[in-house]
């Protein structure tokens, strides 16, 4: 997706849900985090950063500019309308506001999302040299009911990939900014705002991706993993041996959670003893793709 930024775009990236505004005017001055929503903030971070080697997709720019500026300047070819274009990104964490509003209109935060990310551009040209600062807005709802509701051991994997979730928009155009097919684009007075992914084609699997290798540390969670059920005649329904029946012989109960892009109809999963093992049955929701529940066993 693209938008054209003369004089600016108010981009929204959300989670589960993505929405675009493309307004001629900026944000209102958004009110800045309270206390606990900084707290919160700052531990979310820092639990990412003790994770960095399990990244599938590394965040240290987008990371470096909720506390510096990243700096990128290219020069770009004789033939285009400008002659440089240099970009500056920064990242504010703002205080959660589902009443957010832009210019008088309300932003329309869908009510389960948990946090958001607004890509900010303001483009400047003079002198056949254009510049772009973007001072980019996070949020996180802190207080969210579902991360309430959850397994307490499942939730603080869910927060962390939250905020990784919400960092690749950032990330991800950032990554772009690299290219010289953007920087082409940007040099003719397009500033693509696409690679930031707001509707979501790469980030859900990269969060997926992330998830499976908490849970992997978390060793009372079990990160089931479901093959492709693509034959034919399959109605995506699956069965998957996750351990033998012991394991059950001290763990009794278990929790399930599909996150976001888990591909398994939630009300679907099940398990079961079958045959001597502990099986999880479900359905895809797409058949041709893979899919992800965590499972929390609790012990007797
Ligand atoms: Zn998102």
């Amino acid at each position: 997706m693209k938008a054209n930024t003369f004089v600016g775009a108010f981009f929204i990236l959300s989670l589960p849900l993505a929405g675009w505004l493309d307004f001629q005017t900026f944000a209102d001055e958004p009110k800045p985090p309270t206390l606990a929503e900084r707290q919160n903030f700052q531990t979310q971070l820092d639990k990412l950063q003790s994770h960095v080697v399990l990244f599938p997709q590394n965040l240290d720019e987008a990371i470096k500019s909720l506390t510096d500026s990243v700096t990128f300047t290219f020069d770009c070819p004789e033939t285009t309308k400008v002659r440089q274009v240099s970009v500056r990104i920064t990242t504010r964490q703002i205080k959660w506001d589902t009443e957010l509003r832009v210019n008088n209109e309300k932003v329309g935060i869908p009510p389960n999302a948990a946090a958001y990310y607004i890509w900010q551009p303001k483009i400047i040209i003079k002198n056949r040299e254009k510049h772009v600062v973007a001072n980019n807005f996070i949020m996180l709802d802190s207080d969210t009911t579902t991360q309430r509701e959850m397994n307490p051991l499942i939730a603080p994997l869910v927060s962390e990939a939250v905020l990784y979730h919400e960092i690749l928009h950032g990330q991800l155009l950032i990554n772009a900014m690299l290219e010289k097919a953007w920087r082409d684009k940007a040099c003719n007075c397009d500033f693509d705002l696409g690679p930031a992914d707001a509707s979501h084609e790469q980030i859900p699997e990269l969060v997926l991706a992330y998830l499976e290798s908490l849970a992997a540390l978390a060793k009372q969670i079990y990160a089931v993993h479901v093959p492709p059920q693509a034959e034919n005649d399959s109605t995506g329904y699956f069965e998957v041996v996750i351990a033998a029946a012991s394991m059950l012989a001290t763990r009794t109960k278990w929790e399930s959670y599909c996150p976001e892009g888990s591909n398994v109809e939630p009300a679907s999963f099940h398990i079961r003893i079958k045959d001597e093992k502990v099986v999880a049955s479900g359905k895809l929701i797409d058949k041709t793709k893979k899919g992800l529940v965590l499972v929390y066993f609790t012990p007797q």
